[in-house]
């Protein structure tokens, strides 16, 4: 009967504190997207759940065992929460004929859903931000993925961040590298786990994704996909290496890199580190060409990333160059009738010179406003009276120092405040 009611595991909150290390971050984030020209889109949080199953892929390890699908109870309509936001904008851009006039950059941000086994930088609802960069080729737009996330570090303040590289190719040259591979699996199946003998007949490819450490040197051998890699391919891969190196980007080109998602092609990559322990992927995106017609829509080349945010925030908060805070500069206490009546003024015109301040709401004794205000992590409190209100002035303390109070003029304390805010 009174069981305590709690969040859904793997399901957080973001309390204050940290909503306020969010929305800094997420502010970074958004302008250094915009400064590339990517645009924001919001897709909805349920799709069809088809749509996961042929974009993804049906066995991948997302639409296998971690996708939270139901049945609507009023339509009987298959539904998913989503899983990644790609398949959704894509199906977002073929539904509203986005492409119509040229490419598109985009980027999002929102809740993703995976039934995965929660630990640290690994959740049920996690978040990411991504971009999608639709109806270009490439190879200049995947390095430009490349690079901006690259910046991102710098801007963040975070190091160790690598780079690793692969090229998946055409789905011809796939196909031929997949027929190689099944030989080769088939002919030491007594090798392989349970696994990846039911991969074997699924998707070949994902066995190389296979973390089982007894299998490794069997991967280590198996035939590798750049030996099928056609010129056009190859000149793809290696146009994208140079335009890296001439930006001076270090990356290692891992073969073994496939990605968890059957809808790539030619360039993936993931961005990994070494300070989140074994949730070291911040970021990870390629290309997907097939995409666009896999989902009903006309051929159209595209790429795209996500990053993790909580994984990124680990970062940031570990290293970073330290993040915004929820405190306001300024806590507004005010004493007296008419003074409780001009505070809303003085609130107001703080504001409108940039200022963040907490009004005291509730009364209460010059004492008790002043313990609150100091409470309340503010740099300063400006401090009303009848007398000042009078005045058209108001009293600035600085909480933090100590120091003398200062008495203004209230059409020149947003600019005091500001002055000594960055003090
Ligand atoms: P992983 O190998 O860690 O499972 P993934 O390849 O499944 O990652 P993507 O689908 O490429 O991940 O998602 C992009 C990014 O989103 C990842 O690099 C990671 O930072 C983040 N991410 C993925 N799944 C989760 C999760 N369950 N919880 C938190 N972050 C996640
Ligand atoms: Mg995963």
């Amino acid at each position: 009967m009174n069981e305590k009611l709690q969040a859904v595991r793997g399901m957080n909150d973001i309390l204050p504190e940290d909503a306020a290390r969010w929305e800094y971050l997420e502010d970074v984030l958004r302008n250094w997207l915009r400064s590339y020209g990517y645009r924001n889109v919001r897709t909805p949080l349920v799709e069809h759940t088809r749509l996961f199953h042929r974009a993804i892929g049906g066995a991948t390890d997302i639409v296998e065992k971690e996708m939270y699908s139901f049945e609507d109870s009023l339509n009987g309509e298959h539904l998913s929460l989503r899983p990644e936001s790609t398949a959704p904008t894509v199906r977002m851009a073929i539904e509203h004929n986005l492409l119509h006039s040229g490419g598109q950059r985009l980027y999002y941000f929102g809740p993703m859903f995976r039934h995965e086994r929660p630990q640290k930088g690994r959740y049920r609802q996690f978040h990411q931000v991504g971009v999608e960069a639709l109806g270009y080729p490439g190879p200049d737009v995947d390095a430009e993925l490349l690079l901006m996330c690259h910046r991102l570090w710098g801007m963040l303040g975070l190091t160790g961040i690598r780079l690793e590289l692969n090229c998946l190719g055409s789905p011809m040259e796939r196909a031929a590298h997949r027929t190689a591979l099944v030989e080769y699996f088939n002919s030491r199946k007594n090798l392989l786990d349970e696994d990846s003998t039911r991969r074997l007949s699924l998707n070949p490819l994902r066995i190389l994704d296979s973390k089982n450490p007894d299998l490794q040197a069997l991967i280590e051998d198996a035939p590798r996909l750049t030996d099928y890699l056609g010129t056009d391919s190859l000149s793809h891969f290696n146009e994208l290496q140079e335009i890296l190196s001439d930006a001076g980007i270090e990356f290692r080109v891992n073969s073994r890199l496939v990605r968890g998602l059957d809808y790539y092609n030619l360039t993936v990559f993931e961005w990994v580190t070494d300070k989140l322990g074994a949730q070291g992927t911040v970021c990870g995106g390629g290309r997907y060409d097939g995409l666009f017609e896999q989902l009903g829509g006309k051929s159209t080349p595209a790429c795209g990333w996500a990053m993790g945010m909580e994984r990124l925030l680990s970062l940031v908060e570990a290293e970073g160059h330290g993040l915004g805070s929820a405190v306001p500069a300024v806590y507004l206490v005010s004493q007296g009738e008419f003074a409780r009546r001009y505070a809303f003024k003085v609130s107001g015109v703080l504001r409108a010179c940039g200022v963040s301040v907490i009004q005291h709401c509730g009364g209460g004794s010059f004492k008790s406003q002043m313990k609150k205000a100091d409470g309340s992590g503010a740099r300063l409190a400006v401090i009303i009276g009848d007398n000042e209100a009078l005045r058209d002035e108001v009293t600035i303390k600085d909480l933090r120092t100590g120091g003398d109070q200062l008495r203004l003029r209230l059409d020149v304390t947003g600019q005091a405040v500001m002055m000594k805010l960055h003090q």
